[in-house]
C-alpha cells in the first residue's frame, strides 16, 4: 500500500547521530512464513505468539540495545512492505536500510534457496557498506531441520555475512543476533 512505501525513502535512514549513539535502518528479507516478525516481536517486545499471523501493524518498531563498550544502537525496524510476494518492491524497502536480515527456515530448503536469492539481489542493488546477516530461523524445530547449520555458515562466509541460527519461539539467540550486528556496524569517526 502506497502509504506505506511513501515513508521508504532514506533520506532520513543509516545516519548515525554520533559515535556513541548508533541509529540504524535495519530490513528483513526472505520467504513469507520464515518467522521474520516472529523475530522482531521475539526482540522489540520480548514476546511470542504462535496461534495468530503476526502483523507489525506499524511502519516500523524500534529498539535501543547497549553493547559492551557503552556503544548504544537504535534499530529502526521496517514492516516487509509485501516484498515477499511483490518482489518489484523490494529496491524500495531496502534502500537506505544499514542493515538487512535474510531470513530462512531451517525446515525448508525452499526458503534456502530464497535466501541465497536475497544475498544475490541485495549485492547487487543494495548499499555498498550494507551489513548483512543471515538467520536460520525455527532452531527448536531440529527433528524436522532439512537445512544443515554447515549450509548457512558457507553460503555466509562466501559471502562475508554473519550467520546465526535463531529460535522466536524459545528466543535463542534472538538478543545475540542484534548484539552481534551492532558490533558490525560502521562506526563514524569520533570528534
Ligand atoms: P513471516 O511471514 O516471515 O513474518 O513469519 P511469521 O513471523 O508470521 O511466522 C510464521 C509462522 O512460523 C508462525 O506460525 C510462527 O508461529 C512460526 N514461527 C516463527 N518463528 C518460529 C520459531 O522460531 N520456531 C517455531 N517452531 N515456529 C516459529
Amino acid at each position: 500500500n502506497s502509504g506505506t512505501l511513501s515513508g521508504l525513502n532514506s533520506s532520513e535512514n543509516a545516519v548515525p547521530s554520533d559515535a556513541k549513539n548508533l541509529r540504524v535502518k535495519l530490513v528483513l528479507l526472505g520467504d513469507s512464513g520464515v518467522g521474520k516478525s516472529c523475530i522482531v516481536l521475539r526482540f522489540v517486545r520480548g514476546q511470542f505468539d504462535a496461534t495468530s499471523k503476526v502483523t507489525v501493524g506499524a511502519s516500523f518498531l524500534s529498539q535501543t540495545i547497549a553493547l559492551q563498550d557503552s556503544t548504544t544502537v537504535k534499530f529502526e525496524i521496517w514492516d516487509t512492505a509485501g516484498q515477499e510476494r511483490y518482489s518489484a518492491l523490494a529496491p524500495l524497502y531496502y534502500r537506505g536500510a544499514g542493515v538487512a536480515v535474510i531470513v530462512y527456515d531451517i525446515t525448508s530448503p525452499e526458503s534456502f534457496k530464497k535466501a541465497q536469492y536475497w544475498v544475490k539481489e541485495l549485492q547487487k542493488h543494495g548499499s555498498p557498506d550494507i551489513v548483512m546477516a543471515l538467520v536460520g530461523n525455527k532452531a527448536d524445530l531440529h527433528e524436522k531441520r532439512e537445512v544443515a547449520t554447515e549450509d548457512g555458515m558457507e553460503l555466509a562466509e562466501k559471502n562475508g555475512m554473519f550467520f546465526i541460527e535463531t529460535s522466536a519461539k524459545t528466543a535463542d539467540n534472538i538478543n545475540q543476533l542484534f548484539e552481534e550486528i551492532g558490533k558490525r556496524l560502521p562506526r563514524p569517526p569520533s570528534s
